[in-house]
């Protein structure tokens, strides 16, 4: 099979997925309390609909919104409703939230009935898929059922198994390990976006993924797995599209205008199981890891379980000097509030140890190398956003195009002069949108 990629900009940076590639999922046990956030997802956020006191069972929805763009959220363990308040969010500040303590039965999902998707109509499958709640899984967290009640036609249906981004392998896993749910996961969505053509992008240092994905495509009509070249970012939407389906959408144009729609790997298997089994989205696979992690691997985890929680059971003790992400270390977030629950769009748990964290360092004026242009995918000149990002001139972001930013983060990793390219950027973004509000009359 013929290795694609995309052709602008893009990176080789080590992996380390080695921690966790070949540690088969495992289920981790049930924690005793669950921190379940009314909102996980892009949109509006749910209403609760439960009170204080309330008992609930395993899969149980426990908030929703009446707008398009929004999801439901369900209780993923059974037990009573403590509490109904604002708790810590892991990207900062709090978030109403539902606190169920367990009952201490048992606390898997059993499927009330087995239902054929071939026998199902367009309209129930995407009724379905919003029932459970599934949002994209690679960290998007878009809602699936806006995202696939498309108006325009859709050539391909591409999907997203390239996890280039360091340390992670729960995709890679869940393609390993459940290869047929995928292949008939990408047939719904097909199915609700009226496509015949699917693309799943793969990167070659997957190669078990590779082969158990091609298997069970090998008859299905339209899927074709693409093998991609190891190449940062490669999952990222305008560089899938490129190399998977042949499409061209930098800056600015989106995936639907070139007709094609994208999903992560694990979203569409999440999809199958909504449709196949009703099982709603209050479990995910995540991938605990680190260097020094004693217990490091590919778990599924109950949405609503305690970071804190979690790294303990993974025989995380201290974390002195030690730097916990969320998500991998390109694009992840610090955490500096352990309390934060699991939600859906977590893919994983880094665990940097004293030597592979960075410290502030001092960086110094651009040496004009050009090497953050040249490696740019979305065909920024990073040293000049950096530069008026600093100065806090706003205008000129918006000529340089700051918001086509997707903050893959290259251009800091490359830079000799070690400016914190992206750290500005972050910056300045929130004034821009401000701006663009204000001007928008807004
Ligand atoms: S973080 Fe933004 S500016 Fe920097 S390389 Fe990535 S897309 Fe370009
Ligand atoms: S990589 Fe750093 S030093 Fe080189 S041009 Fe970009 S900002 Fe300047």
């Amino acid at each position: 099979m013929e290795v694609k990629t995309f052709k602008s900009g893009g990176a080789h940076i080590p992996h380390y997925k080695s921690y966790t590639e070949n540690k088969p999922i495992t289920r981790m046990a049930a924690p005793d309390e669950v921190i379940i956030p009314l909102s996980q997802h892009l949109g509006a956020p749910c209403e609760p609909l439960v009170k204080v006191g309330d008992k609930v069972e395993v899969g149980q929805k426990i908030g929703d919104s009446n707008e398009f763009i929004s999801a439901p959220v369900h209780a993923s363990i059974s037990g009573t409703v403590t509490a109904i308040e604002p708790r810590p969010a892991y990207t900062g500040g709090e978030i109403m939230s539902v606190i169920i303590k367990s009952d201490g039965g048992p606390q898997e999902f059993v499927a009330k009935e087995k239902r054929d998707p071939e026998k199902m109509s367009v309209e129930e499958l995407r009724q379905a898929i919003r029932e459970a709640g599934i949002v994209g899984m690679g960290g998007a967290a878009f809602p699936t059922h806006a995202n696939i009640s498309v108006k325009k036609p859709v050539e391909y249906l591409v999907l997203n198994g390239a996890e280039c981004e360091p340390f992670l392998t729960c995709d890679h896993r869940q393609m390993v390990e459940r290869p047929y749910e995928l292949v008939e996961g990408a047939k719904i969505l097909m199915r609700c976006i009226d496509s015949h053509k699917c693309r799943i992008g793969i990167e070659e240092n997957k190669p078990d993924a590779i082969q158990a994905v091609s298997e069970k495509a090998r008859d299905a009509a339209g899927i074709e797995v693409v093998p991609l070249a190891v190449k940062y970012p490669q999952g990222n939407k305008d560089q899938l599209i490129e190399a998977a389906a042949g499409k061209f959408s930098v800056r600015g144009v989106r995936s639907s205008d070139v007709g094609c729609i994208i999903r992560n790997v694990g979203t569409t298997i999440a999809c199958y199981d909504a449709v196949a089994s009703g099982k709603p989205s209050m479990e995910r696979v995540v991938t605990i890891t680190g260097p020094t992690v004693p217990k490091s691997g590919n778990y599924i985890i109950k949405i609503g379980t305690r970071i804190g929680h979690v790294l303990k059971e993974c025989g995380v003790e201290s974390l002195d000097g030690y730097k916990v992400v969320l998500g991998g270390p390109m694009t992840g977030m610090a955490l500096t509030d352990l309390e934060a629950g699991v939600v859906k769009g977590v893919t994983g748990i880094l665990v940097l140890p004293p030597d592979m964290v960075q410290e502030e360092v001092a960086y110094s004026d651009c040496v004009r190398c050009g090497k953050c242009v040249d490696h740019c995918p979305m065909l920024l000149y990073p040293n000049e956003l950096s530069r008026y990002a600093e100065a806090e001139m706003y205008d000129a972001l918006m000529e340089w195009n700051i918001m086509d930013c997707m903050e893959c983060g290259i251009c800091s990793y490359i830079c000799p002069a070690q400016r914190p390219i992206v750290h500005f950027i972050r910056m300045a973004k929130p004034t821009i949108r401000k701006m663009q509000r204000a001007a928008a009359g807004k």
